[in-house]
């Protein structure tokens, strides 16, 4: 079965509401959704590149471009790989495009499992049928909006809440929910945004039983992170930092962290983000969010599903991130708080024509010679 097309759609959809972290505001999600085509399969995978870098330095223009210009041409014309095969031969590059490689990884896990009939989170080895759903605040105008949306949210039932932080809005914030939810496990991610000096305000929120702190310095900063969470009883969790399951071994054996936040996308793809999963079995693991579409959220929960994702994942319901998806399928919360896992062949979701058309903002197909 050989690889006869790739297809690069560029969508920008939406948001149910602006996303704000300490690197800016998000009115609307850009990706790069992939399709796949052989003799009578199509198959989809999605880049989660955004449009500016900020959260890593990838960007939807540079994972376009290398998609167009060096995946294609290497894999049109031959047979369709198995993942395991792909990584082998892209692992010299997971560093530079991870978040392209994952998208067309994601499509190829999409068309093991459609030809086999197995659905993804068999494939990867799921222990559950279930994921518990956490929810992200982005920062709020005011602790009265804060608290508003936290009952909302609250109300739906999520298992936990994260709230992004910067430093001036630590604090305050953390203080106000955990007044209001006592018993709410809660948790915050500064994006890196914090430094030595700064430090102080977050040691200060050892007070506050959060779940953990996530990513409080560059991504870089081994050193520092080391230093506080030698100072802090509340877990440190590292996100833009780890890359590989070396990086996962290393942070936990080293006392740089005591969590970490898996993302496909930034590791390049499900099988390096199941690699850091094998690797790092005795830290907290949990599943993050890039504001995927339908189709990686889907990929995403089939991940979450593995056994030593132990807290919640940052999954949410479909309607929490966008009016419209581009899935058929929409992901609503469970009464438990929780999300279904796809059962279907593959993804188990299937991309929605009409929603495409409304989201698309350009197409690229590259043909086999
Ligand atoms: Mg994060």
């Amino acid at each position: 079965m050989r690889l006869d097309a790739l297809t690069l759609t560029h969508v920008r959809m939406p948001l149910a509401r602006p996303f704000v972290t300490a690197h800016g505001r998000l009115d609307a999600r850009e990706a790069i959704l992939l399709t796949l085509q052989t003799e009578g399969l199509t198959v989809w995978g999605e880049c989660s590149a955004g449009a500016v870098p900020g959260y890593t330095s990838e960007t939807l223009a540079g994972a376009w471009r290398w998609l167009q210009e060096h995946l294609a041409p290497r894999w049109l014309g031959r047979p369709l790989p198995e993942p395991a095969e792909f990584l082998e031969a892209m692992r010299s590059e997971l560093r530079a495009h991870p978040m392209a490689l994952a998208g067309f990884e994601m499509a190829l896990w999409d068309a093991r499992g459609q030809l086999r009939g197995q659905s993804l989170a068999e494939m990867l080895g799921a222990a559950r049928k279930t994921v518990p759903a956490g929810v992200a605040l982005g920062i709020q105008d005011g602790l009265d909006a804060l608290r508003q949306r936290a009952e909302t949210l609250f109300a739906q039932g999520y298992r936990r809440l994260k709230i992004k932080i910067r430093p001036g809005y630590d604090r305050l914030p953390v203080e106000t929910l955990r007044r209001a939810f006592p018993d709410w496990p809660l948790q915050v991610d500064a994006n890196g945004a914090y430094d030595r000096e700064t430090a102080s305000s977050l040691i200060a929120l050892d007070d506050f039983d959060l779940l953990l702190i996530e990513q409080p310095f560059a991504a870089d900063d081994w050193e520092t992170h080391r230093w506080l969470q030698a100072r802090m009883r509340t877990p440190l969790c590292l996100d833009e930092t780890i890359l590989t399951a070396e990086d996962a071994r290393r942070a936990l054996d080293e006392g740089v962290c005591r969590a970490i936040n898996v993302k496909p996308a930034r590791v390049g793809g499900l099988q390096a983000a199941r690699a850091i999963h094998d690797a790092a079995m005795d830290g907290l693991l949990w599943v993050g969010g890039m504001l995927e579409t339908g189709l990686g959220r889907a990929a995403s929960l089939a991940l979450a599903a593995l056994p030593a994702f132990t807290l919640p994942a940052d999954l949410s319901a479909s309607a929490r991130y966008y009016p419209r998806d581009i899935t058929q399928e929409r992901f609503c919360l469970n009464p438990d708080g929780s999300l279904s896992v796809p059962e279907g062949p593959g993804l188990g979701v299937h991309v929605d024509a009409a929603a495409l058309r409304v989201f698309t903002l350009r197409q690229l197909t590259v043909k086999r010679h």
